[in-house]
């Protein structure tokens, strides 16, 4: 049986990175790490949260054709790396947790990709559970809910939605929907 490439996105703050977290606990998938021009956050390592690496780097990387997919989202380039995805779907199932323009990039390269995008049940839902982080400005939330609603309109171009009410839930339907394009 074929491997799968699992992409998954959804606005900040949905919930991706515990869904994502929950998902490797429970089957044999891997994760992909994508390389990054942003500088690290506390408690990210490099070469398991991304690749942290230059921008001349990452340009060079373009150059050279090195990256599945690529975008530039809040002033920062993001990239999967096409030899780290290709060598982990010869062992397994592979993940990866992108935004949405590199992710209909890669439905483009690989049409077999599974697309599906996480949703908050609804905008004022996702506010919330910004502003209780804490730890963003007004202006910076506002930002990411204009990006919400941008992801949002891309979402019929997605093979699967799922709403996130209920961490246990969203899980368990996702372990579904790869199930059953596993079957087909
Ligand atoms: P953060 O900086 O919060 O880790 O990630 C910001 C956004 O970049 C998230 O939506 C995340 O899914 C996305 N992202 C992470 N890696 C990649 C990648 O390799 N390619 C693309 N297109 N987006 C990525």
């Amino acid at each position: 049986m074929k491997n799968l490439l699992i992409v998954l996105s959804g606005p900040s703050g949905v919930g991706k990175g515990t869904i994502v977290n929950e998902l490797l606990k429970r089957g044999n998938y891997a994760l992909s790490v994508s390389c990054t021009t942003r500088p690290p956050r506390e408690g990210e390592t490099d070469g398991k949260s991304y690749f942290f690496i230059s921008k001349e780097e990452f340009l060079k990387n373009i150059r050279e054709g090195g990256f599945l997919e690529y975008s530039v989202h809040f002033e920062n380039y993001y990239g999967t790396p096409k030899k780290f995805v290709e060598n982990r779907l010869e062992e397994s199932d592979v993940i990866l947790e992108i935004e949405v323009d590199g992710a209909l990039s890669v439905k483009k390269a690989i049409p077999e990709a599974v697309l599906i995008m996480i949703l908050p049940p609804s905008e004022q839902e996702l506010r919330k559970r910004l502003e209780g982080r804490g730890t963003e400005s007004e202006e910076k939330i506002a930002g990411r809910i204009e990006r919400m609603r941008y992801e949002i309109s891309k979402k019929d171009e997605y093979d699967y939605v799922v709403v996130n009410d209920d961490l246990e839930a969203a899980v368990c339907r996702i372990q579904k929907i790869i199930e059953s394009c596993k079957e087909n």
